[in-house]
């Protein structure tokens, strides 16, 4: 069997992320003030977001150096392996040549903490002593946890009261690592209060938790607000996973000619595709660059590009991206982190410019798609993840009919050892498709 893992070496990890906001076709349309409806003015951010993020949000350099601090904490887990799927591709007996960047293996189980330790670390230098953050299945809230840890700040977890009991593993984790979570609706701030008064038995929304979590940081001396997709600084800590899979393909002396990722609010597809991206509207190579969506939540397939709040309170700035409404309800699927009404206004530009495309899958398929994973490549998939996979077996399974020897990479943005609930629903028949 051929090489199967491709490992860079810690010092030769990248030192730089890269801005696709450099190299856009057209520049994206301002956040407007949800007030005024007038582009804002960063000052009106300086409140809940540190002033180095508010700078990458709208910086257009290309290139912004990683420091020293983050290069150390990412060296934890970072450079990711890329593996080939040969056993995969032995069982689909596929010409194609899939390859998978594995971002399970940081310790909070996912892609996120390329951005929390980012994020946390330009907080800390700024004086901040404590971070709010709301979180639905958990992933987000742990990273974010993960990363205070280091930097010596408080960090206070909104976390949506279903999943507060659903998952209560995640919660574990916040508190492994020293954050401090309360199922939200919460009596901690004013719009829970009046939440919990207005609908005593509601589960809580994300939308809910957003707002708690940026009234405390406003409220509240030395304190920030962290989110953990959507907005372009978050996107941009997440390229170093496409900057090390440029190296990692060079290795296998092979490029994608499909690149995939899930996508709910964006940052691991951006992660992994936009490197390749530039490359791409440089001209220099042609990868097809491909969305997943659950078909219960299908953002950039079926939702309207346009000025949207990013929550249901209608507290954040507008931001120009494809959304299914702010008001938008998903239906309750496993793969939690995917039921977000809208996307990344950077990924909805490129996906209505023709640059990328959008795909959406079932519940069902993509659970016997991350079965098929696990019994072939013996990683147990996020149930995020398995709308990847499915993709790209699906892609491998058309060449097999053409005998096209493509090269597939995907990203596995991290390991379901946390949704083994989910898992046992599909084996037991009981995951529905909606
Ligand atoms: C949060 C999460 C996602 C979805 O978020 P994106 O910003 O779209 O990447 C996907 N996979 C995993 C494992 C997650 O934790």
């Amino acid at each position: 069997m051929d090489r199967i893992k491709y490992i860079i070496d810690e010092n030769e990890m990248p030192d730089k992320w890269y801005n696709i906001l450099a190299d856009l076709p057209t520049p994206l349309a301002p956040p407007l003030n949800p007030l005024t409806k007038e582009p804002i003015d960063p000052k009106d951010l300086e409140p809940i977001f540190p002033k180095e993020l508010i700078k990458q949000e709208l910086t257009t350099q290309r290139y912004i150096k990683i420091p020293e601090e983050i290069r150390e904490i990412y060296k934890i887990w970072r450079p990711a392996p890329l593996y080939r799927a040969k056993r995969l591709e032995e069982k689909l007996k596929t010409p194609a040549h899939i390859y998978y960047k594995n971002e399970g293996v940081s310790p909070p189980g996912s892609h996120k903490p390329n951005t929390s330790v980012a994020q946390t670390y330009y907080n800390m230098k700024e004086g901040t002593e404590r971070i709010t953050t709301e979180t639905g299945a958990g992933q987000w809230g742990s990273a974010l946890s993960f990363a205070c840890n280091y930097f010596d700040i408080e960090c206070k977890v909104y976390m949506v009261t279903s999943s507060f009991y659903q998952k209560p593993y995640r919660k574990s984790l916040i508190n492994l690592w020293g954050g401090k979570v309360v199922p939200s609706p919460s009596p901690d701030t004013q719009f829970g209060r009046k939440v919990l008064e207005e609908l005593p038995d509601t589960t809580g929304s994300l939308g809910i938790a957003i707002g708690e979590a940026v009234e405390d940081a406003a409220l509240n001396e030395n304190t920030k607000y962290a989110l953990g997709s959507v907005l372009n600084h978050v996107m941009l800590h997440q390229t170093i996973i496409g900057l090390e899979c440029q190296e990692q393909m060079k290795m296998a002396e092979e490029y994608p000619d499909i690149v995939i990722g899930c996508c709910g609010g964006g940052s691991n597809l951006a992660g992994i595709s936009f490197p390749f991206m530039k490359e791409k509207i440089d001209g220099t190579q042609d990868p097809r660059i491909i969305a997943v969506e659950p078909s219960a939540c299908p953002t950039l397939n079926k939702g309207k590009y346009e000025y949207d709040y990013g929550d249901t309170g209608k507290m954040t700035p507008l931001l120009k991206m494809y959304s299914l409404g702010y008001d938008f309800v998903p239906p309750a699927i496993h793969a939690g982190g995917l039921r977000y009404h809208g996307c990344a206004p950077t990924v909805s530009a490129l996906v209505a410019e023709g640059l990328m495309e959008a795909t959406t899958y079932h519940q069902q398929e993509v659970f016997e798609a991350g079965v098929l994973f696990a019994r072939t490549e013996g990683i147990a998939p996020a149930p995020e993840s398995t709308h990847a996979i499915k993709c790209a077996i699906d892609e491998a399974l058309k060449c097999k009919v053409t005998g096209e020897e493509k090269t597939i990479l995907f990203n596995l943005s991290g390991h379901g050892h946390f949704d083994m609930t989910s898992y046992d629903k599909y084996f037991n028949g009981e995951l529905s498709n909606e």
